[in-house]
């Protein structure tokens, strides 16, 4: 199936079933704005829950906070987003679309790069096992040559990047044969620069108000918290503030659903270290973010590493942990190491001394900080797109989630067979006793395998149904999402049987 298609099968899926709805769809929407429905919002808590115990239940030297989303206006002078926190927007003349002249070049080269892809393919599938990729990478022509043009243009597009050169932006699209996928020209207008904060006023009188921003991320929260949490929670040095939250940003192409929101949720841990360390750790938690989106289990070779080329004013290293997406591989979470900037800035603005005194050492110092940001709609969107299936049976094609057990919206849906004799009675007293530990839906409508096609398609890992013999043996069938295998169980086991596999716990032993 083309991405595209993809794409559009998995948003037609999110809206028919309650996960994602567009905002005041009423209105007929707002752009690049979601509300998340009756099950959307359950996966979304289960992933924030999934998150949340990895980081702060799991590390003893971590806590969390949540923090404002406004803030004293002056919080986003330090941090430099008021000065820089900028897109580079291209418009095309033709089209009258808006893009961001950076994506456009990055989504060129990965074409670029799906080229050699598809040449290592063809080895793979020629030489099987025995076939070497690094081999074919320094002697197949074709490799070299597509590989010389990335790089060429890697280096002018970092350096014009560097320079904030945005003449030489536009340069290197009409220079690469970059135009518009609407009007396929490249009548190009010039770039500009776009800054991504939304404002808004604070106070009731006009004279008196003053203009602060809806926060385009959650870390100045954390970061202007620092002495706060390490003081009253005596915290040493090394330690993490986590947090999740919504951020703000007036993104300029918003069309790939909720990859790309101009309000969206980030899970943020800033982890506070001696200046010095800070490369040690960016490498632990590079490993340690990898090994949390892996344990969801949808397959290794759909992530992968992309250090950045060009470092953000504050970083010393930075990286980014990109997934297959259907729109292909992007960003699903950065981590960066930011030195002392953000720190040290608050300290320069607000005149307080931000620092942390080291027994060991026995000295102060500003601490160094690496940061984990993932965004949650993003894993929102990964998780959905991989769990997305369609399944030929015998004379019906079934569409089932395959989400991970964990983060299933539903986790039980208890089902008498029919609506009468006394069945219903039954199935209510054993979904009442379920509640208390997982999230149950009851249904009674339609035949028994119409029931089971709508909680294959939200995904709900177990069926159970309650049939005439169940009054006298005490059993139930239940019935796994995957395997679609019926089993006889007494009703005293239900619990164990379903906790085995819905815990979040098989989640977290893995990252251990
Ligand atoms: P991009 O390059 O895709 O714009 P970014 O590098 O600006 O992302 P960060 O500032 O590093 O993103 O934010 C951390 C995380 O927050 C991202 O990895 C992403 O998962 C999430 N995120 C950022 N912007 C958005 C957005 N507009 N919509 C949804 N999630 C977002």
């Amino acid at each position: 199936m083309a991405a595209d298609d993809i794409l559009k099968k998995i948003i037609a899926h999110a809206k028919e079933y309650g996960f994602i709805f567009p905002s005041s769809e009423l209105y007929d929407g707002l752009g690049a704005v979601y509300d998340y429905g009756q099950l959307g919002s359950e996966l979304k808590n289960n992933i924030k829950q999934y998150w949340w115990n990895a980081m702060v239940r799991l590390h003893e030297n971590i806590v969390g906070i949540d923090a404002a989303i406004f803030m004293h206006p002056t919080t986003w002078k330090a941090s430099g987003h008021v000065d820089a926190f900028n897109d580079p927007l291209i418009d095309n003349k033709d089209s009258k679309k808006r893009y961001r002249a950076d994506v456009l070049i990055e989504e060129h080269r990965e074409k670029m790069n799906q080229k050699i892809e598809k040449e290592l393919e063809k080895g793979r599938k020629k030489f099987g096992d025995s076939f070497d990729e690094a081999q074919a990478r320094a002697t197949n022509p074709n490799i070299q040559r597509e590989q010389a043009k990335i790089d060429e243009l890697t280096a002018r597009f970092v350096k014009a990047l560097e320079a904030s050169n945005l003449e030489e932006l536009r340069q290197i699209i009409i220079d690469n044969g970059i135009v518009c996928p609407v009007s396929g020209t490249a009548n190009w207008s010039d770039v500009r620069q776009f800054n991504l904060m939304f404002e808004t006023k604070l106070g009731a009188t006009a004279e008196g108000a003053s203009t602060i921003y809806l926060r385009p991320e959650t870390a100045q929260g954390i970061f202007v918290n620092y002495l706060n949490v390490q003081k009253t929670g005596r915290m040493k040095i090394p330690f993490g503030i986590a947090q999740i939250g919504k951020a703000f940003r007036n993104e300029i192409v918003a069309r790939q659903f909720i990859f790309r929101m101009r309000e969206f949720e980030q899970m943020e841990m800033q982890f506070f270290v001696r200046p010095g360390s800070e490369m040690e750790w960016f490498y632990k938690w590079k490993e340690a973010r990898l090994q949390w989106h892996k344990a969801l289990g949808f397959g290794d070779s759909n992530y992968r590493y992309h250090d950045h080329e060009k470092l953000a004013h504050y970083a010393n290293a930075a990286c980014d942990i990109e997934f297959n997406f259907p729109m292909g591989f992007k960003e699903l979470e950065g981590i960066h190491s930011r030195t002392d900037f953000d720190l040290s800035q608050h300290q320069q603005f607000s005149g307080k001394k931000i620092t942390y005194f080291d027994p060991e050492l026995n000295e102060s110092y500003v601490p160094y900080v690496v940061e984990t940001s993932v965004g949650l709609d993003r894993t929102f969107l990964a998780v959905l797109s991989k769990s997305y299936h369609e399944e030929q049976l015998d004379n019906e094609t079934r569409v089932v989630l395959r989400i991970p057990a964990a983060l299933a919206p539903i986790k039980v849906a208890v089902l008498p067979l029919v609506k009468k004799d006394g069945l219903p009675e039954v199935a209510r007293e054993i979904m009442k006793e379920l509640s208390f530990q997982f999230n149950c839906q009851y249904d009674e409508k339609d035949s028994i395998g119409k029931r089971y096609r709508r909680q294959d398609a939200i995904g709900t890992p177990f069926c159970i149904t309650i049939d005439h013999e169940t009054l006298t043996d005490q059993c139930v069938t239940i019935r796994d999402r995957d395997t679609m295998q019926q089993e006889r169980v007494a009703i005293s086991t239900l619990a164990g049987i379903i906790d085995s596999k819905v815990s979040m716990n098989n989640l977290l032993k893995q990252l251990l």
